[in-house]
């Protein structure tokens, strides 16, 4: 196993750029300085968005299937530093070795799914009212978009954003989490060798990527030189980010906090049912925004459903995140063990019953924060239930009719992700109708985490509104305009209206 060192090393990372700075990164598996990097001046601001200004004038001019060309590149590129950028993860972000590099192969498809893409930016031809005219609708670069990503998705979030925005014209400049910079450094270098790959006609200042807190973020935010921001993190940052955004009609794309369900009904495969449910739970240590954090299980099944988990709980294993068997990892820093600790005294005091949630010592790497993950039962769906924790907490209710089941599960102000455990035809769709789940993705025997890029990816409410990667998302990367023909002599008005001079 390389170590920190000869990882960045091996994905171009002078070490001339990883000392000396005033930005401390530390890995979370044991609390290492892995770099002090030099941040990025709010007094370069202008420059740099001046510099993704003049890349988008030369890059909009360029055909969608040859900048497709570039991401194609990328998406080579990205294959060939999968496993030391798989492994820069896990030092960083303190992802298992199987989840940092999915989280790569994550961007690998985002890629493949874009130069595909980069032939279909297709528009509507719409019949018109008049005589000799043609109406259709055509799709532009719209410019600059600003991507502010959190630590727990340090590399896919960005690409997922990259990839669309690339081949819909846009330059990007990226400003990653204070705490996962070094990923950020490290796709960069991968980026710069498509580029050379690809030629003279990508101009400079494509992707320019920001180092540093949330203040360059907010440069971003009140900039007009940049149409649009996809941001990606708590409900907390999007509450500050989308009125800011708003306020200079910029575009916002919102991938915000999720607290995500699943319903387990008496006629459920519960075998099928504990393993979605202890990857969806306890999944890189509960950080995901789709990670399963409330179990809502027929009253009839809740004794035997948590007598299982509590036993499947008891044998993960927890550890070192690139050491072989290990499951769960470490939390990224001390505020969010002791945010664990809270959450669990809250639930207590709030009628909980708690098996496991302690921290764990033995067996793991001194320095970092390594939490047994817990299962609580919960009399009801209390205030700390319909809060998102960013751990490894599991709460569980019960109901007895499914319509009461529905109603718990999106009594939340989260609405990103979703599932039901049946056999049940009817209850399995009524899931995914209407009236069913309110959030943006609902599965059906599937748990909440770990969505496909061909979807479009997001959620409701507090989690933003916000879709990115597949389906028809790339439309919010690019501005929409209406146009009419007139190809006869006439000049005739819609709706009848004369107006002779
Ligand atoms: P965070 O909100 O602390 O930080 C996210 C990013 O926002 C960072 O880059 C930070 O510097 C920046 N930021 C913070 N305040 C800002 C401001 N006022 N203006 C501009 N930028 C600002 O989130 P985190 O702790 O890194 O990530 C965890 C959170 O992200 C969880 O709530 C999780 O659910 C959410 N998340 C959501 C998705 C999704 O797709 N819905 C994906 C990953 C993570």
């Amino acid at each position: 196993m390389r170590t920190a060192n000869e990882t960045l090393s091996a994905l171009g990372l002078d070490a001339s750029e990883l000392t000396g700075g005033s930005l401390t990164v530390t890995s979370p598996i044991d609390g290492a300085v892995l770099a002090k990097i030099a941040e990025t001046a709010v007094d370069d601001m202008p420059q740099i968005l001046a510099d993704s200004q003049t890349a988008f004038k030369a890059w909009r001019t360029v055909p969608a299937p040859r900048r497709g060309e570039l991401v194609r590149l990328l998406g080579e590129e990205l294959r060939a530093a999968k496993d030391d950028l798989g492994a820069l993860v896990s030092f960083e972000a303190g992802k298992i070795t199987s989840e940092g590099l999915g989280e790569v192969q994550e961007m690998i498809d985002i890629c493949d799914f874009a130069v595909g893409l980069s032939r279909q930016l297709y528009g509507l031809t719409i019949a018109s009212e008049r005589s000799g005219h043609r109406m259709m609708e055509t799709w532009h670069p719209m410019g600059p978009v600003g991507v502010i990503s959190a630590f727990n998705f340090p590399v896919a979030v960005w690409c997922w954003n990259a990839a669309l925005a690339l081949v819909c014209g846009d330059p990007v400049i990226w400003k990653p989490s204070e705490k996962t910079p070094l990923t950020a450094m490290a796709c960069a270098k991968v980026f710069d060798r498509a580029l050379a790959r690809f030629g003279d006609d990508a101009p400079k200042g494509l992707l320019q990527v920001l180092i540093g807190g949330a203040d360059l973020g907010e440069v971003l935010v009140d900039s007009p030189k940049v149409p649009i921001i996809s941001a990606t993190g708590s409900t907390r940052m999007g509450r500050a980010v989308a009125p800011r955004v708003a306020a200079r009609f910029g575009r916002s794309i919102l991938e915000l906090g999720g607290n995500n369900a699943m319903i387990v009904a008496p006629s459920a495969d519960l075998e099928m049912a504990v393993r979605a449910i202890v990857f969806s739970a306890v999944g890189t240590a509960g950080q995901r925004c789709t990670t399963l954090r409330r179990l809502i299980v027929h009253q009839s099944i809740k004794d035997e459903l948590v007598a299982r988990l509590v036993k499947a709980y008891a044998g993960l294993p927890i550890g070192h995140p690139l050491a072989e068997g290990t499951l769960i990892g470490p939390l990224v820093d001390a505020a969010a063990g002791d945010a664990m600790a809270a959450a669990l005294d809250a639930a207590k005091a709030q009628g909980g019953t708690v098996h496991g949630g302690e921290k764990v010592t033995e067996n793991v790497p001194a320095g970092g924060v390594y939490m047994r993950p817990a299962i609580v039962e919960m009399p009801e769906q209390s205030d700390i239930v319909r809060h998102e924790t960013f751990a490894p907490i599991l709460y569980v209710m019960t109901y007895d009719h499914l319509d009461d089941a529905l109603d718990m599960q999106n009594n939340v102000p989260q609405g990103l992700s979703s599932c039901i455990f049946t056999m049940n035809m009817r209850e399995a769709e009524r899931f995914v109708s209407d009236d069913g789940s309110d959030c943006g993705i609902a599965n059906v025997n599937i748990g909440p985490s770990g969505a496909e890029i061909g979807g479009a990816f997001g959620g409701e409410k507090e989690t933003g509104g916000g879709r990115e990667s597949g389906s028809d998302a790339w439309r919010s990367y690019m501005r929409r305009q209406t146009n009419t023909l007139n190809y006869s002599a006439e000049l005739p008005l819609a709706q009848g209206v004369s107006f002779d001079i």
